[in-house]
């Protein structure tokens, strides 16, 4: 076993449901610009041939939402609601990633928080968008549905209610990059591991998250969390 200086921390984990055993999360990457009314409404559109990815830490994660604290540095957190995929074996090379259909481990909810101020202000000096995307609990998640009890996720329905009010939703089958394609080309850029999540790009309505305010978000018929910003 190995000895370290200091304690190790807490490996981030999301419940799976129907499951005593958690998922381990080694990395979380996103999509940006997936949803064709999300990329307009951000002055942006959809480059079919090149998706977007961006990465957050894996102890971002919020795991099954609860508390959320409001982060500092911003007047502009946002709510992205998001599938997010979880994969369940090694995916080392791109003709492997082909086949990770099988590798999928199961599917869950969760918001892609973001200083939007700061994002703003990096998209207009073309600077990196790390300190906008990839913070201290920017990636509040849902327990995680096995591929074996998620059914046919593809049809439905994904949503964000905030104080109750319908926020952000969409069909999945409008996502222009499916979950195959991402992992094709994330596969292409990085070696994809069990227990890696992509948060899959966020729909229209994108709006300001308040202290105080509440979030209800889910996929229907399959799985929701909520939530509060604290
Ligand atoms: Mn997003």
């Amino acid at each position: 076993m190995t000895t370290t200086v200091f304690p190790a921390p807490a490996l981030p984990c999301l419940p799976v449901r129907g499951s005593r055993a958690q998922f381990p999360v080694h990395r979380i990457y996103c999509v940006g610009r997936n949803f064709a009314e999300h990329a307009k409404e951000m002055g942006a559109t959809v480059d079919r041939g090149n998706p977007v990815f961006f990465m957050k830490p894996a102890d971002a994660i919020v795991p099954g939402g609860g508390r959320v604290p409001y982060p500092p540095g911003t007047r502009d957190l946002h709510h992205e609601v998001e599938l997010v995929v979880a994969l369940g074996r090694d995916a080392v090379a791109e003709h492997q990633a082909q086949r990770i259909g099988g590798g999928v481990f199961g599917y869950g909810v969760g918001l892609d928080l973001t200083r939007r101020d700061l994002q703003a202000a990096a998209k207009a000096k073309g600077m990196p968008w790390d300190t906008a995307k990839g913070f201290d609990h920017s990636a509040p998640a849902s327990e995680l549905v096995p591929v074996a009890d998620a059914g046919a996720v593809f049809t439905r329905r994904l949503w964000l209610e905030v104080n109750g009010e319908l926020r952000q939703q969409s069909g999945l089958d409008d996502m222009v990059f499916t979950v195959a394609d991402v992992i094709h080309e994330l596969s292409k850029l990085y070696a994809l591991k069990a227990g890696d999540l992509v948060f899959m790009g966020t729909p229209a309505g994108v709006a300001a998250l308040l202290p105080g305010d509440h979030f209800r978000a889910g996929v229907d018929e399959l799985v929701e969390f909520s939530g509060h910003i604290a």
